[in-house]
């Protein structure tokens, strides 16, 4: 596709995230991970989300200095005032298919794929789980490389779906959820029915979504934002069926390691689509070591007023420090929102603080937090992992019912409560972490921390597995 350009001009990665904060997030450090190895990038952001980054975030100035970067901003066919969150975060898929693919299709092919004099056509595109995109990268030979946002567990639970189905251990209907699953090799030992993707749930097989969740079979390879360390088994049974595999993370990791090598000055990316609120670290610079459990449940999970209170009397009877993101849309049963809050934190102020959206990773990264109460988001399981804080696992879904087993049973670096709201499971919960096994915790974490930062430094598994990546895009134009 490039005959017609000089070979002086780097490769030029296009970049399709789905438009979501816990898919930009690691995107955006990738692209800034491309922008280190000197290649153009092109990265494609939903108007409302772009406007928001403008807003809330250092990303517009951290990637100024990359004069080879730029961002295409296309509508993602939602009102201003739509949720994007919870069970309405579905809508995002089909306003994506019906506004966003036509009017990026168009894009591609009036700007003649994004060439011109100083920038070479797109020699590779790294895009999310998308329906669209193996065909259209196929139409167009295009090289295309699935990016995996979730872990490789659940992309490997995901890819097994046959086997599953086979062995009748999907669908659930009504089986036991405590039942071991024998059908994904390599997690057999652990598994259980409760652990699998959420997708899963349910009385019915939808074979398409399981089938776009590993981006199809048309695609040269598959990036993954782990490490050998916390996923190793798994990438190995991967590597069986897909052909060539980039587990490069924790990304974000990474590109403080390569920012470090290069001297430059370390200036973390964050995409906020909120305002941060900087209040929370004058609040945790006053607390003792250890003694704060943050808690969030990350961008898009919603909870009830009555999960809120039972968390609430969990923690205030934990007796324990807490530090709580609420974001102001994360309650659905809406009414008397401000008045729930408002309470709360009156009745809670010797203890706790809530705030609606923070710099995650300076909290995890703070002295006095000692623990995370979360629901074992990829991303946040990832920086809770690299600042070495034991955590407490409620998944909401997705990936993140199987990344709270792996954090329970296989790194035991936390405890799991998924599919419970309990107060008094919540309290002892909270009590074991922050108190009863407090050690034995921080120890293991402590411990995987420094294996996972190895794994992101030169001479480390990611580290090399990037440099291999690099590689291989600069073969597919030279
Ligand atoms: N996050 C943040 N501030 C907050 C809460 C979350 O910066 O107050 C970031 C967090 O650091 C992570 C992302 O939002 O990078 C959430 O991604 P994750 O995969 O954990 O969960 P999701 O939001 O996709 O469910």
């Amino acid at each position: 596709m490039s005959s017609e350009q000089g070979n002086d001009l780097p490769p030029h990665v296009l970049i399709f995230p789905f438009p979501l904060q816990g898919h930009l997030n690691p995107m955006l450090n990738l692209a800034h991970l491309f922008c280190l190895a000197d290649f153009h990038v092109t990265f494609i952001v939903s108007d409302f989300n772009h406007r928001r980054l403008l807003e809330h975030s250092t990303v517009p100035t951290a990637f100024a200095r990359y004069p080879g970067f730029q961002f295409r901003a296309l509508s993602d066919g939602l009102p201003d005032d739509h949720p994007r969150a919870g069970v309405r975060a579905k809508e995002l898929v089909f306003s994506l298919e019906k506004v966003t693919v036509p009017l990026f299709k168009k894009m591609m092919l009036d700007e003649n794929f994004l060439g011109g004099a100083a920038r070479r056509r797109v020699s590779c595109f790294v895009a999310d789980a998308m329906r669209f995109v193996p065909e259209f990268a196929r139409e167009h030979q295009l090289p295309y490389i699935l990016f995996q946002t979730a872990s490789a567990a659940f992309y490997w639970a995901m890819f097994c779906w046959p086997q599953l189905l086979e062995a009748q251990e999907i669908p659930f209907q009504g089986k036991s959820m405590d039942e071991l699953i024998k059908s994904v090799p390599g997690m057999e030992g652990f598994l259980r029915r409760r652990d699998l993707p959420s997708f899963y749930r349910g009385d019915d097989v939808n074979v398409l979504i399981l089938q776009v969740f590993t981006g199809g079979k048309l695609k040269e390879g598959v990036i993954f934002n782990t490490c050998e360390d916390l996923e190793g088994p798994v990438i190995a049974e991967i590597q069986k069926h897909v052909p060539r595999i980039f587990s490069i993370g924790p990304i974000h990791e990474q590109v403080k390691s390569r920012l470090m090598k290069k001297k430059a000055e370390v200036s973390i990316i964050k995409a906020s689509l909120w305002a941060e609120d900087r209040s929370c670290i004058d609040w945790l610079d006053a607390q003792p070591s250890k003694s704060v459990i943050y808690v969030s449940f990350g961008s898009i999970t919603v909870v009830t007023r009555e999960q809120v209170l039972e968390f609430w009397h969990g923690l205030l009877d934990s007796a324990q420090r807490f530090l709580w993101v609420m974001r102001p849309d994360s309650i659905t049963d809406n009414e008397g929102n401000d008045q729930v809050l408002a309470e709360l934190m009156e009745r809670s102020k010797e203890k706790g603080l809530f705030v609606e959206w923070v710099p995650q990773e300076k909290v995890l990264n703070h002295p006095a937090t000692g623990g995370f109460l979360t629901h074992s988001g990829w991303n946040s399981t990832l920086e809770s992992i690299v600042a070495g804080v034991p955590m407490i696992c409620w998944s909401y879904f997705a990936d993140q019912t199987t990344n709270s087993r792996f954090v329970s049973e296989v790194w035991k670096i936390g405890l799991d409560i998924k599919d419970t709201c309990d107060r008094l499971i919540i309290e002892k919960a909270v009590r074991d972490l922050m108190e009863v096994r407090k050690d034995e915790f921080l120890e293991r974490a402590e411990n995987m921390a420094k294996l996972v930062k190895m794994s992101g430094s030169e001479g480390g598994s990611s580290y090399t597995n990037m440099d291999a990546l690099v590689q291989y895009i600069k073969s597919l134009v030279f």
